[in-house]
This record gives structure tokens, sequence and C-alpha cells, in this order.
């Protein structure tokens, strides 16, 4: 295996000087070196071909001795000194200091072509930011890590990518429900991949701290390397630097409103300096259309992150981002100015995007209006978010509506109480869609030309939790056959695929209101 090793992070910030792997707060450092933890007989669950190839594997590599070893923890790689990051964050509004990576270890950086990739392993083991924790993950929260990351890059989100699903062989003790009724599960560790891992929590630390030093060389060094076309150590540098970090951010969530994507856990700590979905905790994704919808447990009460807040979220994480890097400006106003677009720009690019999933034609105004309509008339009836804006793209521009609910024939499998569809329900309906047929009419689209264009923005298949569901309580008795056929079905999501028919449809009723599919908690 020839992994092409070219470490920066680890070389160019300053480290801790303590080495040994003790929990404890980490000063004057933005990491600390540490060791995975010997996996007693790891075995291979997944490899993702594709991140193979990113970072520079052959396919043989796969069932080589070396990658089972060095993406379980039990070997380093030659030339890498594997640490753990510092960083604090907002968990659910509260400041909550230092947190960093209690259970992620950092293998190191490849250069592959002209791209940087960092290799950091998750559940391998506790680090000097595990708390009171063991630094371990379950097979459970591995699989939806490992299949959503890649679920996710093939829908078009920007994401951190995954590169192989191991089990170590241990057992590890887990309250899934925080109930007081921990049961062991089998130990697993992820390999994730992604040009970086810095999160804006790893700047709050350091301003917290008032350690101005380490603040201007990390973000110098995220300038110098995934920014390279800013100026690194200037005012104007700065403040372009978050600009564009709150240009991706707002291009990463309008990506999670288009496919029904809820983070679950929105805290700083968990949002990438590139605008990369990362952390994939308790995730899930919109069945029927509610932007009250959470699939976080822990946040059942106060619903901080549900769908419709996600946006609003974003904005306010990276106004504590901004408070983060002010000093290094010496002034808030530009850093505010930024920020005081946030609004209107998302506004725009939603209103844009919603365009697309309706197949209409760019128009100022008129495109707002029809959307906030759909939105208004989507949670009046439990109507499934995917597969109604997927079939969407069957109606032509003659469609009309009638006396009866014939109109809604190629949506009508979306709705999960077509008894529901009478009165004013029906009425709210045929409102909407006389409208949106109406529309179409005015626009110069063929119908032909706006199936095929809603078909790339519309996916036909996403990973719903029940589906991570199945493949879960296979995997757990060693059959890894779903894992395999769910990585094929969600590498090309927007395919027809008709063989996978049975994976295009509304989430079946003993999935409503399980464990693990519509109830899940941090508890990974
Ligand atoms: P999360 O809510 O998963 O983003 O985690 C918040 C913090 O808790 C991060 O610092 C994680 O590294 C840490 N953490 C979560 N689970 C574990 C674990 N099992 N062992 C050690 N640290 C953990
Ligand atoms: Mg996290």
């Amino acid at each position: 295996m020839n992994l092409n090793i070219k470490d920066t992070f680890n070389k160019e910030l300053p480290h801790d000087l303590n080495r040994q792997n003790s929990r404890r707060q980490v000063l004057n450092a933005c990491f600390s070196y540490v060791i995975p933890r010997l996996p007693s007989s790891p075995t291979l669950v997944h490899a993702s071909d594709e991140v193979m190839k990113e970072i520079g594997l052959d396919e043989k590599d796969e069932n080589s001795e070396d990658f089972l070893s060095v993406f379980s923890g039990k070997k380093l790689l030659e030339g890498t000194d594997p640490y753990a990051m510092c960083y604090g964050g907002h968990q659910f509004g509260n400041w909550a200091g230092q947190l960093g990576d209690g259970r992620a270890i950092n293998l190191g950086e490849v250069v592959n072509g002209a791209k940087r990739w960092a290799l950091q392993l998750k559940g391998a083991g506790a680090t000097p930011y595990s708390r009171s924790a063991d630094g371990l993950a379950v097979l459970r929260s591995s699989v939806r890590e490992h299949l959503c990351s890649e679920a996710m890059f093939h829908l078009g989100v920007p994401t951190t990518r995954s590169l192989s699903l191991m089990l170590t062989g241990d057992k590890v003790l887990r309250d899934v429900l925080y109930d007081g009724n921990s049961a062991y599960e089998k130990g697993a560790v992820v390999c994730r991949v992604a040009p970086s891992f810095i999160r804006f929590g790893n700047f709050q630390i350091l301003a917290a701290r008032k350690d101005m030093a380490s603040l201007k060389k990390l973000a110098d060094h995220t300038i110098r390397h995934f920014f390279p076309h800013l100026k690194e150590g200037t005012k104007n540098g700065y403040v372009d630097f978050f600009r564009e970090v709150t240009n991706r951010s707002l291009d990463m969530v309008v990506h999670w409103q288009r496919v029904g994507f809820v983070h679950g856990v929105m805290n700083t700590d968990n949002m990438s300096i590139l605008g990369l979905t990362i952390d994939y905790g308790p995730y899930g994704w919109l069945e029927g259309y509610d932007a009250g919808w959470t699939p976080n447990t822990t946040d059942g009460q106060g619903k901080r992150y549900q769908f419709g807040n996600q946006p609003g979220v974003v904005m306010w994480n990276l106004a504590q981002l901004g408070s983060a890097i002010a000093p290094l400006i010496n002034e808030i106003e530009p850093l505010e100015a930024v920020l005081k677009d946030f609004k209107e720009k998302y506004v725009a690019a939603y209103t844009k995007m919603m365009g697309q999933k309706l197949g209409l034609e760019v128009r100022s105004g008129s495109n707002a209006a029809l959307i906030q309509e759909l939105e208004a008339v989507l949670p009046v009836t439990e109507v499934d978010m995917t597969i109604f804006f997927r079939n969407l793209a069957k109606f032509s521009k003659e469609g009309h509506t009638d006396d009866g609910t014939a109109f809604l024939s190629p949506i009508i499998d979306a709705f999960y109480q077509p008894e529901d569809l009478k009165g004013e329900v029906l009425e709210a309906w045929r409102e909407w869609f006389a409208k949106y047929f109406n529309r179409l009419n005015e626009d110069g689209i063929s119908d032909e030309e706006r199936r095929v264009a809603m078909d790339q923005v519309n996916p036909k298949y996403v990973f719903r939790n029940y589906m991570a569901q199945m493949a879960i309580e296979k995997a757990d008795n060693n059959d890894f056959s779903l894992v395999d056929e769910l990585y094929l079905l969600l590498k090309q999501p927007y395919g027809e695929q008709p063989d996978q028919q049975k994976w295009f449809a509304k989430r079946p009723e003993w999935a409503r209101h399980k464990v693990g599919c519509s109830m899940l908690s941090c508890s990974s």
C-alpha cells in the first residue's frame, strides 16, 4: 500500500508538549499527539472504491493486510505522527469549553494529484479530549456515518467522505436511549477523509483562551492550504476568508434543504471550516415534509436543530466564528457586514433551488409565492418529500385540476394517508396545482426538458433511516450484503435504477416510531 504522506497540520501548528494520553485541558496548542488503540481482531466490513482511488490507492489494496491494519488502527503508516485536534464549541447554544477529537485520531495527510486529503479514524480509542467517554464507536453509528457520507457526496452535497468501515472485534457499552439500559454492541472504526477536518470550534477555543498567537497560526494555515487565493496575515485576507466560509456554509445548507437532510447536532464543533457536512450522528431525512422535524431525541424538547431552523443555525454558528476571529482584524464591523447579507443571500439561493425542484424558469418574485404556497400545503397531510418532488416531474403542461383526485395521480404515492385527500385538504392541493399548471404553461420549457432537469435535482433514492437500520441489523449478524447493496444504490441517487424500485417507497409503518428509524440519540 503506497500513500504519498505530506503532513502540514501537525508540522505547522503548535502541539501539546505532553505526549501522554491522559485526559486534560490542552493549552497553547492546536493538537495532541496520540496513537490509535490496538483493535483485538479487525475485519473489513466495507471500503469505498471511489475514496480509495481519490487518495491514491489501488483496487487490490482493499484486501491487503496493510489496509486492514492501518485503517483499523492496528499499525501506523510509515512517516506519520497521528494526533487529535483541540477544539471547543457551542453545544445547543451554550459555550461548552474544550471538546476536541475525543474519539477521532488523524492519521496524517496524503497528496494525490492536485488534491490533499486528511485521513481520520473515528472510534480508535481515547485521546486527551475524551473527557468521561471511551473514545470508541459502535457498528450502528459507523454504518450510518460510512454510508451517509458517500450517499451525500453522490447527491452533490459538500461532505466529508468515508474510506472504510471496520469491525474492531471489541465490545462497546452503550445506553442508546439514555434510560439506564446499557448493552454491549460491536465496536467499529470508520476512516473519514476530507481535505481538512478543521471546525469552527478549532478557532473558538483559541479565542476563548486568548491564545492569539495560535489563533493567527491556525487562520494562516487554513488560508494557506485551503483558500490559497486569499492573503494570509492581512486584515482583508481574514475578512475574505470569513466571507468564503460564509458562502460555503450557505451553499451546504441550501443543499441540505434540497434533499431533506436534517443534521441533528449543528453545534459549532460540528461545523467544518470548509463548508462540508461533518459528524454524522443522529441525522435523518425528511420523510413526511415537516419543517419542525428533528431526528435527534436529545433535541426533542427545544428542537433547536429541526429542519426549518437549519439555515438560521448556520448563520448563528457563523456569528460565533466571526467573534472568534475578530481579534485578528481588531474590529467587528467588516465581519458583521458579511453576515448582514446572509439572510438575503440565503433567500435568493433557496428560492432558486426550490424553483429548480419545481422545474420552473427563473423569475424574480413569482416563484417565491408559488414556493411559499407549496410549503404551506405540503405539511397539511403527510407527504413524502422525496417521492413528491421526484414524481412532480411526471406532470405535463396539459395537466388540469379535475373535480376528483385524478389530477394528483403522478404524486399519489407520496401521500401517507391518501384517504385524507378530501374536503379542504383536497381543495388546497387543487388550488396549488391550478397555479402550478398555469406557470408551466407560461414557461417556455418543454415537458421533456423539464423532466430531465428536475431529475437532476430531485433524488429518487436517499438514505432513509429505516434503510440504515435494516443494514445495521444485518451487519450486526455479520451479513454485510445490505451495506454493499445500499452503497451501490446510493452511488446513483438521481438514476432511475428500475430494479431498485423497492427503495423508492414511503417509510414502512413499522419504522414510524422505532429506535434508530425515527428516534436517534447522540449515543454512538
Ligand atoms: P458530538 O456530539 O458527537 O459532536 O461530540 C461532542 C464531543 O464529544 C466531541 O468532542 C467528541 O469527540 C466527543 N465524543 C463523542 N463521543 C465520544 C466517545 N465515545 N468517546 C470520546 N469522546 C466522544
Ligand atoms: Mg462532533
